[in-house]
């Protein structure tokens, strides 16, 4: 489903990736950890293009994203992102967080976009908050409610940068739960997570960045139990 070949990204003369390799195949959730500066964010950043890659090529479902000819808004719609804050419209209650680019960008009803809303509030276990505003939130609350928003527009892919990395540790499980649920109903996902056990469980594949570089992809028993390379057991080492 995704398919990346020599990726690079350099800002001036920083190389922050440097000739990255991989395929994603559909409903694979990948786990990516590494140390801090590794590349991990760029790389998430540059697979929906909110980055241009210096070098390489991007394909998903075949469509190459650094094609001039291609659609990157559409291309875009189709992948959801979730950052580690949570980026919610802060004037706007939680449903209308949800229904604005449905009803804008897909143009659905209200009626519609609501109703998907608050199925979407179900399954994040939310459906109680529809009408408040986001300031009235807990930060686990708050990044379901991006986690909803996100999947409000149907995509195909979603991609999360250290979604848990702003909460307070008792929050943290609560949305795992909710992206550890999505993992089982065949979503693509690719995770950047410092959450070891999290990464360890849900994954299918785990990627390895250091210095730009993905030094190993492995399923999760080998990877843990077993790293082929130096700088990931020194890595393993200081996390676990
Ligand atoms: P990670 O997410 O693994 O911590 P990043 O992808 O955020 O790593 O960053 C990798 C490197 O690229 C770091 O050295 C960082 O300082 C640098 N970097 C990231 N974004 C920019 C930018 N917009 N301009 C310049 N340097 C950047
Ligand atoms: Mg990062």
């Amino acid at each position: 489903m995704i398919n990346v070949e020599d990726l690079t990204k350099t800002y001036g003369k920083l190389e922050v990736l440097k000739g990255i390799s991989t395929t994603v195949e559909q409903g694979e959730v990948v786990a990516i950890i590494g140390p801090s500066g590794s590349g991990k964010s760029t790389f998430l950043r540059c697979l929906n293009l909110l980055e241009m890659p210096t070098g390489g090529r991007i394909a998903i479902d075949g469509v190459e994203l650094t094609d001039p000819k291609t659609d990157i808004t559409r291309i875009r719609q189709n992948i959801g992102m979730v950052f580690q804050h949570f980026h919610l419209f802060p004037h706007m209650t939680v449903m209308d967080n949800l229904t604005f680019a449905p009803m804008r960008v897909k143009g659905l009803s209200k009626e519609e976009a609501r109703a998907k809303g608050y199925m979407l509030l179900e399954r994040v276990g939310l459906k109680d908050k529809a009408d408040v505003f986001p300031s009235k939130l807990s930060g686990g609350q708050k990044q379901r409610v991006a986690i909803a928003r996100s999947l409000a527009m149907d995509p195909e892919i979603m991609l999360f940068d250290e979604p848990t990395s702003a909460l307070d540790p008792e929050m943290v499980k609560e949305v795992l739960a909710v992206i550890r649920d999505l993992a089982s109903t065949g979503m693509t996902m690719l995770i950047v997570t410092h959450e070891m056990k999290f990464a360890r469980e849900a994954a299918d594949t785990i990627y390895f960045l250091d210095g730009g570089r993905l030094i190993e992809k492995a399923e999760p028993e080998r990877f843990f139990s077993k790293p082929q390379s130096e700088r990931a057991a020194r890595f393993l080492e200081q996390v676990l």
